[in-house]
């Protein structure tokens, strides 16, 4: 069992290794290192706990980030900021310019999640998700990292057969600023003679965009089993065969990684079909949305999924768990605050410079895992129950 968290690990340590990488052929590329900074003795972080279960499972990793902060000699502040349906309360906004200067002046952010029905009827720039997308884009953090890796003390909670799901290790690399999500013109329209409607959004993506994910993707793929599969839709989308075309001109400076490529309606069937032979997915903002959500169940609950949202150097990451804000159990004390725990040791690791106090977050997780305390998500016959709180107060006793 620890050797299988272990790797787990090890897969993020080699991807904080990918960053280190450049290529000597990425002439319009910046030298970007994400581990190119100094380790502080003091860190200003911003927390958005969001909606949901997000200001619960944020509570649950303070005690996580102050054991561990204790223990290695730095100090963590923070200040908190309203995102989604809760900055839509408190000021029309579901990203204020008062919650972006907070986290331009912070060393990294710690986000939750965000939405609930009780805004899901508003109107475009009133959802909580607009909140999500400014953010991203205002903070040019173009790459999102999932990891989706398979621990062998949580086979029995995915839905899959142990033996399509047994050693799964897969890494989704998602474009994040581009694509259809942001892609103009959009908008619905009603003709002003028949007075029916049209809805239309734009798929876009520049040579610069696509060239510059691809390039994280063969890098991390490069630390790892050497391989990318790039998804897209080029039988059908002009978008995509731009898309196709520039990641294979991308792969000629990286002839160590084989590159396949894969039309998004088989991945999504691959992922559950065969999912062992994937090792880094590359894609695009929507189909990257849907693919880690999909990767992310082989792993059995959503509640143990860290991701990364990194952009340029000098400007903070985010860090977040994969899933949403939960609101069927939100207020009830049952969320499991795993990915949140573990979305703040990626930002130890990735923004503050702290690797050991990364790895002893992951150690601590593990610990808990292999003393059979369960959140109700991943809870098997024969182990203990906790809450969301209590789940937190353990990893942090573990550290
Ligand atoms: P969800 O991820 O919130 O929940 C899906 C299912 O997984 C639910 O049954 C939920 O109880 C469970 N779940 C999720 N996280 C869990 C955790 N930590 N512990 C235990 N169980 C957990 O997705 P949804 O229900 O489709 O969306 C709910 C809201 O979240 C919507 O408003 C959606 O727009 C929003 N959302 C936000 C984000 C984000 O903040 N990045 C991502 C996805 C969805």
């Amino acid at each position: 069992m620890i050797y299988s968290l272990g790797v787990f690990l090890v897969v993020i340590a080699v991807v904080a290794q990918a960053f280190q990488l450049t290529s000597s052929h990425t002439p319009r590329m910046s030298r970007i290192s994400m581990m190119s900074g100094e380790a502080k003795s003091h860190y200003k972080i911003t927390l958005l706990p969001g909606d949901g279960i997000g200001p619960e499972i944020i509570q649950a990793t303070l005690p996580v980030l102050d054991k561990v902060s204790k223990k290695h000699g730095f100090s963590l502040s923070y200040t908190e900021a309203d995102i989604g349906g809760a900055a839509l309360d408190r000021h029309n906004d579901p990203f204020p310019d008062s919650a972006l200067k907070i986290c331009r002046e912070s060393d990294s952010i710690l986000l939750a999640s965000i939405g609930g029905y009780k805004w899901d009827n508003n109107p475009r720039h009133l959802r909580p998700e607009t909140g999500l997308l400014k953010m991203r884009k205002s903070l040019g953090l173009f790459a999102n990292l999932r990891p989706a890796k398979v621990l062998p003390q949580l086979i029995d909670a995915s839905t899959l057969k142990r033996e399509v799901i047994e050693g799964v290790d897969i890494m989704v690399v998602r474009e994040l600023t581009g694509g259809i999500y942001f892609g103009t013109p959009k908008a619905i329209e009603t003709d002003p003679i028949t007075g029916k409607r049209k809805g239309y959004s734009t798929a876009v993506y520049t040579d610069e965009e696509i060239e510059r994910i691809a390039r994280r993707a063969f890098e991390i793929a490069r630390v790892r089993r050497k391989k990318v599969t790039s998804v897209d839709k080029a039988n059908v989308l002009d978008v995509s065969q731009l898309w196709r075309e520039v990641v294979i001109q991308v792969s000629k400076d990286y002839p160590d990684v084989e590159l396949s490529h894969m039309y998004i309606d088989n991945c999504a069937m691959q992922v559950i079909r065969n999912p062992k032979q994937f090792d880094v997915i590359v894609c695009g903002n929507m189909f990257g949305d849907i693919l880690s959500d999909e990767a992310s169940m082989l792993v059995g609950s959503l509640g143990m999924l860290p991701s990364a949202s990194i952009g340029v150097p000098g400007q903070p990451g985010v860090f977040e768990p994969c899933h949403g804000s939960a609101p069927d159990i939100a207020g009830q004390n049952k969320a499991n605050p795993i990915a949140q725990i573990l979305s703040a040791a990626m930002m130890l690791r990735y923004d503050l410079h702290q690797p050991k106090a990364a790895d002893d977050i992951e150690k601590a997780v593990e610990k808990v895992l292999d003393s059979g305390y369960r959140t109700g998500d991943i809870m098997s016959a024969g182990l203990k129950l906790l809450g969301c709180r209590e789940m937190g107060e353990e990893i942090a006793k573990a550290i």
